[in-house]
């Protein structure tokens, strides 16, 4: 058994994740020894966008130095699991679901691979509930421990004005593009 803290840090996008990881990087938050970016993101549609934000998130954890580690993508079963839910408004019952989701499949990868923390940037968006994002992630870490990481706005607003990544206009899933 280990007291250190080995970090699982769940990214959707680079846009999102960039300040995070670069306080990862800087051992800006204390406490934290290790740390992956996970991108798990197989509510993307379509998977052509999939990609692009994938080949962001790769491109800048490789700038840093940073693993990460890639899930599959499988939008059907992503589809499956939001069911019933297409109609739901952002920041309604599909995204809790869909954060719920992608929060069991960390909390696996997590038991598997001897990580025994998680994080997110689900909540950075302002079109996201950071709340909500919590609730989701205490109901589905399990042991894992979560920690609801307040990531420095700043930042990220700073690095994205430098970097200039592809950028989306709509969360992910087909049923919050907007019109
Ligand atoms: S709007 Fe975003 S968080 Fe909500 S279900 Fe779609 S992809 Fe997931």
């Amino acid at each position: 058994m280990t007291d250190k803290t080995k970090l699982i840090l769940m990214s959707c996008c680079a846009p999102c994740s960039c300040g995070a990881i670069k306080q990862l990087v800087y051992d800006e938050i204390p406490g934290i020894d290790e740390f992956i970016v996970m991108f798990f993101n197989p509510n993307i549609f379509p998977e052509s966008e999939y990609q692009k934000r994938l080949n962001e998130q790769i491109k800048y954890c490789e700038k840093l130095g940073v693993k990460y580690i890639v899930g599959d993508y499988n939008h059907d079963d992503w589809k499956k699991a939001v069911c019933g839910l297409e109609n739901e408004p952002e920041r309604g019952a599909r995204c809790s679901k869909c954060f719920a989701y992608r929060f069991c499949f960390a909390r696996e990868y997590a038991r598997k691979h001897g990580f025994n923390a998680i994080a997110s940037v689900f909540g950075v968006s302002r079109f996201k509930s950071q709340a909500q994002v919590d609730v989701a992630a205490n109901e589905s870490c399990g042991e894992i421990k979560y920690l609801p990481i307040k990531w420095d706005e700043n930042l990220r607003v700073s690095i994205n004005r430098e970097l200039k990544f592809y950028r989306q206009n709509y969360c992910g899933c087909e049923f919050s593009m907007r019109k």
